[in-house]
Parts: C-alpha cells; sequence; structure tokens
C-alpha cells in the first residue's frame, strides 16, 4: 500500500467532522499484512471537552423526542447498518483480523442488539409506593443527560454500535471512545449515525485510554460512565470516577473455568470448549473465552486427543478467507504479550501439547497458532492470569468440591460452564461456581435478554438485559400531599 492509500480520519462531535486539537495522530495496521492502512486523530482533554459539551446540547431534546421517536431512529440507524453489513465487517477485518465470518456475525449482532434495546425502551418504567391515604408517591426514571461509553479492541463494530444502544434508547446522548487499536469501524458507525441522529446525540472520538479515555472518566459533565476491558482499565476508571461520585459499570476480564464430568460425549464437550474459546470468532480474545479447563481424569486422555484433533482441523489464515476460522491477534504488542505467555508457560515446566507458535506459512501477521497446554498446576501464570488469545490450558480433577474450590480460586469472576449429563451435578456445581454467567453443556450461547457480566474482579452490573436498559436511567421519587 503506498502511502497516498492511508486514509486520515476525523472525529465526529456534535455533527462536524474534527481532528484532534493538538494534532496527534495514532496509526490503524492491519494484523493481517502488517501494513499501515489508516490513521486516527489521538484525542485529549481539549477534544474531550469539545465532545461532552456537544452531547449535553443535544441532551434536552433527545429525551423530550420520547422512547417512541427515539426507537424509530434507532430501528433506522440498525436498518442502515445492516443495508452496509458487508463492507463493516470487511473494515473489522482488515482492521482487527477478525476471520470474515467473525465479523459479518459481529455487525448482525449489533443490528440485532440496537433493535432489541429499541423495542425494550418503555420498560425502563417507574413505580408507585404502597397506598397512604394522604399522599401519593410515585417514580420516574429519567435519563442520566451524557452517557461515556468506553469499549475494547476485541470485537470493534459488535461493541461500538451494540453497546451504545441502551443508553440512547433511554434518552441519554452519547460520547463514545472505541479501542485505540481498532477504531476505524466506531468511526464508519458515526458516519451512518450522523445521517440518522440528531447532532451531538452520538458523539465518537478515539485516542488512547490514558489520555482520551481518562479525560472523559474525570469530566464533571459525565455522571454516567460504561466500560469493558481489562482489570487495571477498569480499576483506573473506579479512581477516575470517585472524585465525582460517579454511575460506574464495568464489563472486565475473565479466566473462565469449564468443569467436564466423566459422563459426556467427549468429542462433543470438546467441541464445545474449543468453541467456548472462541478461537474461531476472534481467536481467543474473548472475555468469555473457556481458559481453564477442568477435565475428570478418567477422560483426560482421550478428551485431550479430542482436542488436539479438533485443534489441528482449524482453519488458520488470510481472514478475509470465506473458509478461513482463525486470523492474527489484532496487533503487535498484544501478539507479543501472548507469545511471552507461551515462553512462561514453558518456563514454568508447562507441556505445548499443540501449537505454540506462530503457523507454517504465516510470516508475516500477528499469528499465533492455536493452542493446548498440558502438565499444568492451578499455580502457574497461564492457568492463573487471561492471556487473551488463542491458549487453553488443560487440568484434571477427581473430587467434585475440590474441582470447584480450584474453579473459584481466582479473584475473577466473568463466565464458569458445566458439562455433564446428570441433573443433580449440574445444578449443584452451577449453584457453587462463583461467576456472573454459568453455562451448562453449551459454552458462550447466551440467548437474547440473559443479564451478562462479572463477580468479583470481573465486573459491576449487567449487560444484554432489561438490566443494563435500567441502568442507563436514574430513578426519582416525587410524594404529592393530597389535601
Ligand atoms: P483495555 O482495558 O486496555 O482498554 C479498553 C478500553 O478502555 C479502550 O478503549 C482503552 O483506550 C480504554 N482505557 C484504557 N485505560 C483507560 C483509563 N484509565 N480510563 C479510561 N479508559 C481507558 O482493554 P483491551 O485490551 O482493549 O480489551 C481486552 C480486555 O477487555 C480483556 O481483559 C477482556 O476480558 C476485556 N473484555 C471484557 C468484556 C466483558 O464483557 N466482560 C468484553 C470484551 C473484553
Amino acid at each position: 500500500m503506498s502511502p497516498a492509500d492511508v486514509q486520515h480520519r476525523l472525529m465526529l462531535v456534535g455533527g462536524a467532522w474534527v481532528d484532534a486539537a493538538a494534532g496527534g495522530r495514532i496509526e490503524a495496521v492491519d494484523p493481517t499484512s502488517e501494513e499501515l492502512i489508516a490513521t486516527i486523530p489521538a484525542a485529549g482533554a481539549a477534544d474531550v471537552e469539545a465532545a461532552v459539551d456537544a452531547a449535553h446540547a443535544a441532551a434536552p431534546g433527545w429525551r423530550d423526542l420520547g422512547w417512541a421517536r427515539r426507537g424509530a431512529l434507532l430501528r433506522e440507524l440498525a436498518r442502515r447498518i445492516d443495508a452496509e453489513a458487508e463492507w463493516l465487517a470487511h473494515l473489522d477485518v482488515r482492521d482487527a483480523g477478525l476471520p470474515l465470518s467473525g465479523a459479518r456475525a459481529d455487525v448482525t449482532g449489533a443490528v440485532a442488539e440496537i433493535g432489541y434495546y429499541a423495542g425494550l425502551a418503555p420498560e425502563a418504567r417507574g413505580s408507585t409506593a404502597p397506598p397512604a391515604p394522604d399522599t401519593l408517591s410515585y417514580t420516574v426514571r429519567e435519563p442520566y443527560g451524557v452517557v461515556a461509553r468506553i469499549v475494547p479492541f476485541n470485537h470493534p463494530f459488535k461493541f461500538a454500535a451494540g453497546k451504545v444502544a441502551a443508553p440512547l434508547a433511554t434518552g441519554n446522548t452519547v460520547v463514545l471512545k472505541p479501542g485505540e487499536q481498532s477504531s476505524l469501524s466506531a468511526l464508519e458507525l458515526a458516519r451512518i449515525a450522523a445521517d440518522v441522529l440528531p447532532p451531538g446525540v452520538l458523539n465518537v472520538i478515539t485516542g488512547t485510554g490514558a489520555a482520551a479515555g481518562a479525560a472523559l472518566v474525570a469530566h464533571p459533565g459525565v455522571h454516567r460512565i460504561a466500560f469493558t476491558g481489562s482489570v487495571p482499565s477498569g480499576r483506573a476508571v473506579l479512581h477516575g470516577a470517585a472524585e465525582g461520585i460517579k454511575h460506574v459499570t464495568l464489563e472486565l476480564g475473565g479466566k473462565n473455568p469449564i468443569i467436564v464430568f466423566p459422563d459426556v460425549d467427549v468429542d462433543r464437550a470438546a467441541a464445545a470448549a474449543i468453541a467456548g474459546m472462541n478461537i474461531a470468532r476472534c481467536t481467543g480474545q474473548s472475555c468469555g473465552s473457556t481458559s481453564r479447563l477442568y477435565v475428570h481424569a478418567d477422560i483426560a486422555g482421550r478428551f485431550q486427543d479430542a482436542l488436539v484433533e479438533q485443534l489441528a482441523r482449524l482453519r488458520v489464515g488470510d481472514p478475509m478467507g470465506e473458509d478461513t476460522q482463525v486470523g492474527p491477534l489484532a496487533f503487535r504488542a498484544h501478539h507479543d504479550r501472548v507469545l511471552g505467555y507461551l515462553d512462561t508457560a514453558r518456563r514454568e515446566g508447562a507441556t505445548i501439547a499443540y501449537g505454540g507458535g506462530r503457523p507454517a506459512g504465516r510470516p508475516r501477521g500477528f499469528f499465533v497458532e492455536p493452542t493446548l497446554l498440558t502438565g499444568l498446576d492451578d499455580t502457574m501464570t497461564v492457568v492463573r492470569e487471561e492471556i487473551f488469545g488463542p491458549v487453553m490450558s488443560l487440568l484434571t480433577w477427581r473430587d467434585v468440591d475440590d474441582v470447584v474450590r480450584r474453579a473459584n480460586d481466582t479473584p475473577l469472576g466473568l463466565t464458569a460452564n458445566v458439562w455433564t449429563r446428570d441433573v443433580s451435578a449440574a445444578h449443584r456445581t452451577a449453584a457453587a461456581l462463583e461467576a456472573g454467567y454459568v453455562y451448562v453443556n453449551g459454552t458462550g450461547r447466551r440467548p437474547t435478554g440473559t443479564p451478562f457480566g462479572g463477580w468479583k474482579s470481573s465486573g459491576l452490573g449487567k449487560e444484554n438485559s432489561l438490566e443494563e436498559l435500567v441502568s442507563y436511567t436514574r430513578e426519582k421519587t416525587v410524594t404529592v400531599t393530597l389535601w
């Protein structure tokens, strides 16, 4: 690609396309070719100020439009996104390395999420207090005004478009900041939204977490912050929000166990474990990845064979290929980090049962083979820390109480998984697991409207459900004295 082909993108603030006031730029690199494909503005405090001002100016009008008209505009936004779905998916393939099939599913998912919240909006309703002879008390749910929506790099369009739906549907205006490593499709969302939504209702700024993200969190005009990202950044967001006592929800990382009982169909459970890793959806860069596999010792040998056989069948390659299942990791620093974890695993005595390095025939790009680690114990770094890549750790168990204790022995608690034909064992284990979402006999398949959110250090609050919608409103109680 020649330098002339590199596009210099702008941000959407108050309906206008703007550059960062200080002029800084961030490079967007295609993780497959390692070529520079675009640059994006590196927003700072002045740009955040402008975006929050624009969102404030638009807030009363958007609120007063009412849920039905807002819903109609959001449905129109979803329709226009759907009409450009193929282009948007291609952009995420180039910018983030998602396989085309996964990128298409992300756009479809975002369209569905916008439609879901557009329809659910009137359910953000108040209530009446117990009857009293001389008073009438009721509550109303009102929007916060301006919502800061900060999202990570791994599902660029899905998170950008899907996660602004609930705050917009409830009458808030939004300042969205996508992950700086994959912001291009969020800027395309801005382009599409600019033709549908009034100016200032959705503002999209790009930049680093340390500059743009932190300034957005600290801005006194923002009282509601919804953050999706890593635990350390979530912690920084909480600190940044403390001064202004802001309502913060956090969707953070996971180190999610899957407990496999000896009565399962081994091939099917192994397939579910790999599917739960989301290796074939986003190269294992998934908060819900089933990265800690606890398999009953009686079937562990067969299970390992099934995993290796199925991992070997995954088609790794150019993510733009229709048949490709596994693309590169999204950016170089992350690629190096995942390889660093594999070095640590070797150093600490783990066995690489499959994969472990760069796939054959891929001299360029941020590729890492789907990898299975064995010979592990619970104290090893790769068993304790989120790797956020295509790396599975296989451990064994014999006593169910003990394996539940081991599964829970982590500061994280996003998801957990149980595989067994024994319905009592399934329910008892699900009840004992410390996680915000437990899958029984089906990894990662979440029906629309099921609340999703982590326990312990994996987060605060719930998304993908009525709980998320309501969280973008604040309740006001009104008591009328009757005389
Ligand atoms: P990250 O925390 O580095 O960045 C996420 C976003 O936060 C980016 O937009 C970044 O610029 C911004 N940011 C970083 N520091 C900030 C700060 N101090 N103040 C404000 N904003 C800041 O995460 P990442 O590497 O982009 O994403 C991977 C992480 O996200 C993993 O830990 C993964 O598990 C988690 N994740 C969680 C969910 C979930 O639903 N629970 C979903 C996807 C990803």
